[in-house]
């Protein structure tokens, strides 16, 4: 009989350990978290969840991060499917979704209102998701959502998460059907219907420079470069976003996009070129990390 010994664990590869073994955190913790502890590998189910946890700890070794090894991201309080063509959805990106909530939800005092919303960059689908289910749940509004990318790989991923967020609705009761959701393959907005003005466009675009780049962790070099890093020093596909969006905007419509930290003055002097009222807002750790440009 074979014998594996679990000490404690640490945050990392406790998640790939749950994952692995099918069990939740709070059940590790009651099982195995207070000491070391001793598996006896009797049985055969066991020996494949352990050897899919080697193999998720040689994953680790390379440099994939934990999201990408388990498939799962939780993400403003949704669990989110991801995979090696997806950005892996960053915890200062949430900002993005409180501040489109807030302004939609000032925007409207209707008691269903609808809104249209436009996430360009989509990738795995996570902050137009994530305004949808709570739009819907939270303000029963209705929401016309258009979800785009220029690279086929993520639709696929963008297109399970919507279908898994439209369920979760469903069975939590809430009325979806006047709502809907849209994915397009295109680069910004190209392909997007030239009749749809939204209230609201959300992006988390590429503004990583090439030599920055350079710099970035292991975890972050494994993940795409198409939407992480963007020509003219970072700033390419802000600066398209930026003239671009004003078409598809409402006359009261209002761009809300993350950017880099060291891209704060070149932002707010693209921003102010084209729009009449822009702010600029600091992440948790009080770097500027989200743009709001109102037409
Ligand atoms: N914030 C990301 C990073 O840490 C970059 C995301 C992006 O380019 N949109 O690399």
């Amino acid at each position: 009989m074979e014998e594996f010994v679990i000490k404690r664990l640490n945050a990392d590869n406790r998640i790939m350990f749950c994952y692995a073994f099918d069990i939740t955190i709070q059940e590790y913790l009651k099982h195995y978290g207070e000491s070391a502890r001793v598996l006896c590998l009797n049985d055969e189910d066991y020996i494949k969840k352990l050897s899919l946890y080697n193999k998720c700890c040689e994953e680790r070794k390379r440099g994939f991060c934990v999201a990408a090894i388990t498939g799962h991201k939780e993400f403003f309080g949704i669990d989110f499917i991801v995979n090696n063509n997806v950005l892996i959805p960053r915890p200062e990106t949430e900002l993005l979704v409180q501040y489109s909530l807030k302004i939609l939800e000032e925007k409207y005092s209707t008691r269903r209102p609808t809104f249209n919303i436009i996430d360009v960059c989509t990738g795995s689908g996570c902050i137009g998701l994530s305004l949808f289910y709570n739009l819907l749940k939270n303000s029963s509004a209705k929401v016309n959502l258009i979800l785009s990318d220029i690279s086929h790989n993520v639709l696929e991923i963008a297109r399970y998460n919507a279908e898994c967020i439209k369920k979760r609705l469903v069975d939590e009761k809430i009325d979806i059907s006047n709502s809907n959701i849209q994915i397009l393959e295109g680069d910004l907005f190209e392909n997007m219907p030239s009749s749809f003005k939204a209230d609201v466009i959300v992006s988390n675009p590429p503004y990583v420079s090439e030599n920055e780049y350079k710099s970035v962790a292991i975890e972050v070099k494994k993940e795409p470069l198409i939407a992480l890093v963007a020509d003219d020093d970072g700033m390419g596909v802000i600066k398209r976003l930026l003239k671009d969006a004003l078409c598809f905007l409402k006359s009261d419509g209002v761009l809300l996009f993350e950017f880099g930290s060291s891209q704060r003055d070149r932002v707010s002097a693209e921003m102010l070129k084209c729009y009449k009222n822009c702010e600029i807002l600091l992440d948790l750790a009080e770097f500027p990390r989200i743009a709001i440009a109102k037409k």
